[in-house]
């Protein structure tokens, strides 16, 4: 049996421990300001800027809102984002993805300021990470490694396999993967054999976007096993990457869908929002 990873338990935590933080940076007279910008009314965006914002409120970090309209133009867009760049109040900028088909999404994402980009997007911020500089980055995988640290999952020297080499989950999962000194392999759509470099994995991370793809045949007995992939299945539920009953007997660590990941990305977000402070004093 697998010990089932907490990632809502975990959060809790950990945003308790921010709200501590933030607690005492209002006593030295800082207050931390997000500015979170929404084009349109996408239904999962709505959802996942209210949660956002609901997580600022409870740590202590004073959220502004934008909810700009479906038709807002680029340009409008690309000058609300300069004027929170020179807001000496604004700590950090979050534009909420997807954008509105006429707006360049790397266009926006290049235009907030390295130093208030809380989501780690940008390619100042990515370059840091790459390096091992001191930047932000990008909530989800960033949330992946503190899940194994608090879980006690050990990292160093361990045979890593990342399924998915995405800009803001493969990619950077494998730089921080590599940053505490695992083995890593990144698989992708033209792997060949996945199967076997699969089951090579101490450490198992799958962000593929396809529901339930990865079963006990790629699996290592014994292997800790991370799924980033939410999706809804035909009953409405939701599953991830991972088909969680085939994998759960034979992992030895596996994190569920929902409640694994996922709310670990939020969390992360709040402690991006507490970094920022020390990273603006670059
Ligand atoms: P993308 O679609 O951007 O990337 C998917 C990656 O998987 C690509 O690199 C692709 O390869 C690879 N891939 C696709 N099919 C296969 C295959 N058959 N074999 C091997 N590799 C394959 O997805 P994201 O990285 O953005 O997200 C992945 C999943 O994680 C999604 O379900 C998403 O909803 C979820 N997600 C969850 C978050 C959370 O907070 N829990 C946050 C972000 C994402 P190639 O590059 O060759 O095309």
């Amino acid at each position: 049996m697998a010990n089932i990873i907490d990632g809502k338990k975990i959060s809790a935590e950990l945003k308790q421990e921010l709200k501590e933080k933030v607690a005492q940076y209002k006593e030295q007279g800082i207050e931390i300001c997000l500015a979170v910008i929404q084009v349109g009314n996408d239904k999962a965006s709505s959802v996942y800027v209210g949660n956002k914002k609901k997580a600022c409120e409870f740590v202590g970090i004073k959220s502004l809102s934008y909810e700009l309209p479906e038709e807002t133009t680029e340009e409008e867009l690309l000058n609300l984002v300069q004027e929170l760049n020179d807001r000496a109040d604004v700590n950090g900028i979050l534009v909420q993805l997807p954008l509105p088909k006429h707006i360049d999404e790397n266009k926006v994402i290049k235009a907030i300021h390295p130093l208030k980009d809380v989501d780690g997007f940008h390619p100042e911020s990515v370059g840091a990470l790459s390096i091992g500089n001191k930047g932000f980055i990008s909530c989800t995988p960033y949330g992946i490694v503190e899940l194994l640290k608090r879980t006690g999952v050990e990292m160093d020297g361990k045979e890593c396999v990342v399924v998915g080499r995405s800009n803001i989950v493969g990619k950077p999962m494998a730089i921080l993967m590599l940053r505490e000194n695992a083995t890593v392999t990144v698989a992708h759509s033209h792997t060949k054999n996945l199967r076997e470099i699969c089951k090579r994995a101490d450490i198992l991370i799958v962000a593929i976007g396809k529901p339930k793809f990865i079963d006990d045949s790629y699996v290592k007995d014994g292997a800790v096993v991370i799924d980033v992939g939410i999706h809804r299945n035909e009953d409405n539920k939701l599953c991830g990457d991972v088909d969680f009953d085939k994998v759960e007997p034979v992992a030895s660590a596996i994190t569920p869908v929902p409640g694994g990941v996922g709310p670990m990305t939020i969390a992360m977000l709040m402690k991006n929002c507490v970094n920022a402070v020390d990273i603006q004093k670059q």
